[in-house]
């Protein structure tokens, strides 16, 4: 826990090369292990000072000499309170729009000026995920302060994330207040009853609200539906309330797919399909058939988790909104998403453009989505926008 104020004399010191400070002045938060001078050999996650090559302090952060990340900024501030954590979460907590008896999300890290840290809240639930040296060294005073402000039923740490493995960082989760890790979540008016030991990221797919709510104008009457990745089923459920005639839910995960069976069987609906498996293999599958769909929701994980593997995502992406293209009836509508950070608006915009030109669709683009906006994005920190979807129509 911090005990006291710190002082930026005080802490280790880092020392960028020269030149090298123009991202973090204009802005953004990290800085990478090629744009110090020294890598220190400190404990990962501590807390030290930035400075410019001519000794010009630039802020305080926390520093992982295992990371590619090395430094995370925390403030330009020349201290940093030892309650800073819950005054941070209090701010967020402030900002917010939603009302406390839905779900949504708290803490987007960056974006709420505590890097490495999600905090998600589903109700009375509360789950947090330290995602980096930093905020894992900070994880009591997390925990104390996110109790302290809301008082939660259940708070559950769920750090099995593999991103933790850059940092060096193990692989766990906790159920640190609460009975137990099975919780009902209430999202967009559905509750889905599921175990945060063994849902995906932090729960739900929180990111698509925005997303889900524009499709409610649209007529699903008598339509056919695919929701391709659909994990807890979001989107399909969505049209099945909407009086779908038909929704096949497409995963590779069978426990999310007994989730939105789950939930469909206490919604009670039969007209559905849920299929276990590869997502391009059922495109495949769909291709040699007869069925098509008057809507298609795309929602995949990131083919790219890193900037070396952005061609081969592109490739993915192209690949798999041709099959879907191809597979919507005249009319039909394609909602197609991308959550890698590391293919910007325009290239994923391409990526469907190369998509319609190999389907020998005519597709229309009318509706461009993001995330939805407690996972705000900072315009001075690119990466911090990551979902895109674009909304298209084929003739
Ligand atoms: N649309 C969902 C979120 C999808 S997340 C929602 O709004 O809640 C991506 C999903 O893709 C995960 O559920 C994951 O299990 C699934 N997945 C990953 N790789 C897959 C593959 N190759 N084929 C099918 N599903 C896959």
């Amino acid at each position: 826990m911090l005990s006291q104020l710190l002082e930026y004399k005080d802490l280790p010191s880092i020392f960028l090369k020269r030149g090298a400070e123009k991202r973090i002045k204009n802005g953004h938060f990290w800085v990478f292990s090629n744009e110090i001078s020294e890598v220190l050999k400190i404990k990962p996650g501590s807390f030290v000072s930035l400075y410019t090559y001519n000794k010009d302090f630039i802020g305080i952060g926390y520093f992982n000499p295992h990371s590619l990340i090395s430094f995370r900024l925390l403030g330009k501030d020349k201290i940093l309170k030892p309650n800073f954590i819950e005054k941070r979460i209090e701010l967020a907590r402030n900002k917010r729009f939603y009302s406390e008896e839905e779900s949504f999300r708290i803490i987007f890290s960056e974006a709420d000026y505590l890097p490495g840290l999600i905090v998600d809240r589903y109700q009375n639930h509360f789950v947090i995920q330290t995602l980096t040296a930093g905020m894992e060294n900070l994880v009591e005073d997390i925990i104390f302060s996110v109790d302290k402000i809301f008082n939660p039923a259940t708070i559950f740490l769920k750090n099995d994330s593999k991103v933790r493995e850059l940092e060096g960082l193990p692989l766990y989760n906790r159920l640190v207040k609460g009975k137990s890790s099975n919780i009902e979540a209430k999202f967009l008016n559905t509750f889905f009853s599921f175990d945060l030991e063994k849902a995906q990221k932090s729960g739900l797919y929180l990111d698509q609200r925005d997303n889900l709510t524009y499709l409610e104008q649209f007529d699903f009457k008598n339509k056919v539906v695919l929701d391709l990745f659909s994990y807890f089923g979001s989107f399909g459920i969505l049209a099945l309330k909407k009086g779908a005639k038909k929704v096949y839910f497409v995963d590779s995960s069978k426990y999310s797919l007994s989730v939105l069976e789950d939930v469909c069987r206490r919604l009670k609906f039969s007209n559905y399909e849920v299929i276990c498996l590869d997502a391009f293999d059922f495109l495949g599958q769909m291709i040699r058939g007869e069925e098509r769909f008057d809507f298609i929701f795309s929602d995949p994980p990131s083919f790219a988790k890193s900037a070396k593997e952005k061609e081969s995502a592109y490739r993915g992406y192209v690949r798999l909104n041709e099959r879907c293209l191809r597979l919507l009836k005249e009319g039909g509508m394609l909602v197609a998403s991308c959550c890698s950070h590391h293919i910007s608006v325009e290239r994923f915009y391409e990526s469907l453009m190369e998509a319609a030109i190999r389907s020998k669709k005519e597709a229309r683009f009318i509706h461009f989505g993001k995330q939805s906006l407690d996972h705000p994005i900072i315009l001075k920190f690119a990466e911090s926008f990551y979902l895109k979807t674009f909304f298209v129509i084929v003739d």
